[in-house]
Order: C-alpha cells, then sequence, then structure tokens
C-alpha cells in the first residue's frame, strides 16, 4: 500500500512550498470534491525510487474557536488517513499559540508526527531546534523548502519505516527481456490476486452497484469499521478462467444511512486505489457528463501509468439527443485518455456490464506484455526509416535499439546519441507507432531515452 504524507501546519509556514517541491513537476490534484471546501491538493511523490502520496491540507489558523472548527472536516480526515504527519512550523517566525493548539491536536491523535521547522535559511538550526522544543514532539527536523535544503534528511525519518521489499518488486519487475526471447503475459503484482481492478469515480455515480453487477450478486453490506474510511475492500473473485481482484472503494459505506454517504467519499482511498490496481474502471454519470472532478482524477490515473477503462453509467432511460451531446462531450474533454476503451452501461440493469470485463483483460494483457528487444528494435527502425528525427547541431539524431524497461504502464527505452534533442512530436510519433504496431489498447506507454555509445 502506497504511504500517505499529510503536511499540516498554520497558514504561511510554507506547505504549498514544500510540497511542490516533493512532488516536482508532477501534476497536483487539486480536490474540489463535494463537501470539500478547502483548498487541498494531493500529489504522488518519489523517495528512494518508492511512489507515495501527499496531502497538503491548507493552513489552520490560530484565529477560530477550537480545534475542530479550525480543520475543515475534510482536514481532519486527511490527517486520519495519514500514515504519517509532516508538521511544519516556521523558524523565522518562531513558536506561536496556533502552533501549540496543531501540536495538542496531533498529541491526541496519536498520530505519527514529524516536527519539521522550515525556513532555516533565515535562523540558525540550533536555535530553530530549541525554540520548538516545548511543543513536545522531540527535535525538529530543520528544512528550508524554498532552498531544498534538508530535505532528504526529513524524508529518510518520515518514509523510512515504510521502506520493504516492495522497492525491490518493482525493480525485478523492470527487468530487461533478451532479444529473441518470446513475449509472454506476466501477472499483476501478485499470482494469486489475478488482475487488480479498482473501481474508481466520484459519489453516487454507480460504483456500488457496478460492484454488485459485476460479482453477479447482492452483497453481503460490510460495515464500516471505526477510523478505517482510508481502506478499501479487497474482493478476490474468480470468473471463467480468470482471477480478479475488485478494489471497491465505494462498499464500505452502510446504505440507506445518509450520514455516511458523501463525508465517506475519500480522496486518499481513491488515489491509493488507484495506485494499488492494474486496472482502473473509471466510473461516470452520464447523467451529468464529464465534470471538473472526473477530469482531475483521469489526469491521477494517468499519470500512474494505470490501464484504464471508462464506463459512462445510468445509461439506461436516456433519450437519443442527450445521448449524442455527452459522447461528443467525451469526444472533446477526454482526448488526453483517448488509449482507453469507453463503455456506456447501466449498472442498474445489468446492460453492457459483462462487455467491461472484455476490455479490462485487454488493457490488461497490452499492460504486461513482454515485448522481446528484438521486436521493439525492429519497430524503432521502421519508424524511423518512415521518418527520420531532425538534424541537431548538423547531426542527425540516431536511434538504435529499444528495449522494455518496465510494465504496467509500459516503459519503452530507446538507445541512441543526442537523444536530450529529440522533439516531443517525435516522441509522440514513436509512441502512436509502437502502440499501433503492437494493438496496445487502454494503457499509456512511457518512452525513455538513454545516451551515450
Ligand atoms: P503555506 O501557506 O504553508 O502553504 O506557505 P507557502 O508555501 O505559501 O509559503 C509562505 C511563504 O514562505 C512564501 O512567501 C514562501 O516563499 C516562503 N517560504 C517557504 N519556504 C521557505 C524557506 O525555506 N525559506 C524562506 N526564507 N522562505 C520560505
Ligand atoms: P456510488 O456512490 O458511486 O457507490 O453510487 P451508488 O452505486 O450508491 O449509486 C448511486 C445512485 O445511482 C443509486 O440511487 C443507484 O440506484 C443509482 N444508479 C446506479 N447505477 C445506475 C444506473 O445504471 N442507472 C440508473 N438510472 N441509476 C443508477
Amino acid at each position: 500500500m502506497v504511504p500517505v504524507i499529510a503536511l499540516v501546519g498554520r497558514p504561511n509556514v510554507g506547505k504549498s512550498t514544500l510540497f511542490n517541491r516533493l512532488t516536482k513537476t508532477r501534476n497536483a490534484i487539486v480536490a474540489e470534491f463535494a463537501g470539500l471546501t478547502r483548498d487541498r491538493q494531493y500529489g504522488e511523490a518519489k523517495w528512494q525510487g518508492k511512489t507515495y502520496l501527499v496531502i497538503d491540507t491548507g493552513g489552520i489558523s490560530g484565529d477560530e474557536e477550537g480545534i475542530d472548527a479550525k480543520m475543515a472536516e475534510q482536514s481532519l480526515q486527511a490527517i486520519e488517513e495519514a500514515d504519517a504527519v509532516l508538521f511544519m512550523v516556521d523558524s523565522r517566525a518562531g513558536l506561536t499559540a496556533a502552533d501549540q493548539m496543531i501540536a495538542e491536536h496531533l498529541r491526541k491523535r496519536n498520530k505519527r508526527c514529524f516536527l519539521v521547522a522550515n525556513k532555516v535559511d533565515t535562523v540558525d538550526p540550533d536555535l530553530a531546534r530549541a525554540e520548538f522544543s516545548p511543543l513536545g514532539l522531540g527535535d525538529a527536523l530543520p528544512i528550508a523548502a524554498a532552498h531544498g535544503r534538508g530535505i532528504s534528511h526529513m524524508l529518510d525519518a518520515a518514509l523510512g519505516i515504510f521502506a520493504s521489499d516492495e522497492a525491490e518488486a518493482e525493480d525485478e519487475e523492470a527487468e530487461i527481456v533478451a532479444p529473441g526471447q518470446e513475449a509472454k503475459r506476466i501477472p499483476g503484482p501478485s499470482e494469486k490476486d489475478g488482475i487488480k481492478i479498482a473501481i474508481i469515480g466520484r459519489p453516487n455515480v454507480g460504483k456500488s452497484t457496478l460492484v454488485n453487477r459485476m460479482l453477479g450478486e447482492e452483497r453481503v453490506i460490510v460495515y464500516d469499521q471505526a477510523g478505517t474510511t482510508r481502506d478499501s475492500i479487497y474482493i478476490p473473485f474468480e470468473r471463467g478462467d480468470e482471477k480478479y481482484t475488485l478494489i471497491d472503494t465505494a462498499g464500505v459505506r452502510r446504505r440507506g444511512k445518509i450520514f455516511e454517504a458523501v463525508e465517506k467519499f475519500s480522496v486518499v482511498k481513491t488515489l491509493q486505489a488507484i495506485q494499488d490496481a492494474n486496472v482502473v474502471i473509471f466510473v461516470m454519470d452520464a447523467r451529468e457528463g464529464v465534470v471538473e472532478h472526473d477530469l482531475n482524477l483521469l489526469g491521477f490515473v494517468l499519470e500512474t501509468g494505470r490501464a484504464l477503462v471508462i464506463a459512462l453509467n445510468k445509461w439506461d432511460g436516456m433519450d437519443p439527443k442527450e445521448r449524442d451531446y455527452v459522447k461528443t462531450e467525451l469526444e472533446r474533454r477526454l482526448f488526453f485518455v483517448d488509449f482507453a476503451d469507453i463503455h456506456f452501461i447501466s449498472a442498474l440493469h445489468g446492460t453492457g456490464v459483462g462487455n467491461l470485463y472484455k476490455s479490462v483483460q485487454a488493457s490488461f494483457t497490452s499492460a504486461v506484455t513482454r515485448w522481446p528487444t528484438n521486436r521493439l528494435t525492429q519497430i524503432l527502425e521502421d519508424a524511423v526509416q518512415e521518418h527520420q528525427p531532425p538534424m541537431v547541431n548538423g547531426r542527425r539524431i540516431k536511434l538504435r535499439y529499444a528495449h522494455l524497461g518496465g510494465a504496467n504502464p509500459p516503459l519503452i527505452v530507446i538507445h541512441g546519441n543526442q537523444v536530450d534533442a529529440v522533439p516531443k512530436s517525435y516522441s509522440r510519433y514513436l509512441e502512436n507507432t509502437f502502440r499501433r504496431v503492437l494493438k496496445l489498447v487502454g494503457t499509456p506507454i512511457r518512452i525513455e531515452y538513454k545516451g551515450g555509445e
């Protein structure tokens, strides 16, 4: 499971600055889900090759009454859902009453918490440590988020306990396929789980209904346990000869109880399920069309590189004009995930649900097939012959050979000269060529260049 780190602290201590540094150029998801009023950001980051999620929880000022009023419901939830909290304070401003209140709250929650003293470019780090020791949260980790100082030491402290064999397993997956070796399908992260499918979407689009449909029976209602809003339910099952595990982000709700409806929707849970899946079934409500939140979430799915199948639900009872409109909208707004199959379904009536499995299998196969080096190199050579890469400084860019560097998503590593100068448009051309020739569906492709020789 991907670790989740929450950045907590009053406004202006430097949370956004740290967030941006950790997530680098990766697009942050700005959460604007129903029930979320705060301006919060979610992002993916890497530490020692391992992925983790960062949440910027928005500022907690010291002016409101009581800690509960100060942190919006969703901000509190983010702290609950995090595996560790980075509690940021401002070394330049020194210790404030708001810092003390936040510290008290975190202590009560009994969270793994790391005190981080930011802006130590303006004060002596030792002074900063002394300044914040009354908070009773141990020695502050000194950083300067704006200048990148102290960051790796801080991450070692906060993420060290999550280091595991998972990182090694990832390396193994990236093993190179020798020339001439047959392409073979490799299983997902673990053979016994089969294809891991995450059912993702905003509240009320029909995820639970779809889960029930896909399993072919009304499921036993599982009650939410205290403090486990972040955990999805994993349901292993078989269909035909294929093994699957459904990652159900919606089923933990108690049906018919309004109080559990919207507020149990959890962005963290959704993001973790995406990370943990091989294939994401992204559910949208045809009656609402594509909304901004869908685009945010889809952007995240794309970034993780998971295989993707899109399900337009509630297609029943829509008149032809509405349907045409929705289809046009989809084409216009979902161009960035045009590799994904789109299904028009009714989870309620079961229409189109069986076909989802076909797309799930096809996209999984595309995502994890091991293409041999000679095959990829042949495709590269043909592509280069058809369209030469441009000249740079009077010399033509040379692309020599290609091999597979990873699966789910497929990573194609291309070796050559002056590869830093390969234009984006040419990479897109190569990507499209690989996609077409290998008949890849439902998965993004990554292309990486290696120079030298
Ligand atoms: P947030 O409200 O907690 O998200 O804080 P921001 O990230 O917006 O930062 C608040 C201010 O502090 C901005 O003007 C930043 O440029 C500044 N800041 C952030 N990190 C540092 C740092 O390491 N050193 C200094 N001197 N200023 C910083
Ligand atoms: P979730 O929050 O995404 O898990 O959504 P639910 O599965 O709880 O569904 C929300 C509402 O939409 C419920 O009232 C469902 O009966 C209804 N619903 C789900 N799928 C369909 C569908 O295919 N057609 C119609 N008309 N309603 C549906």
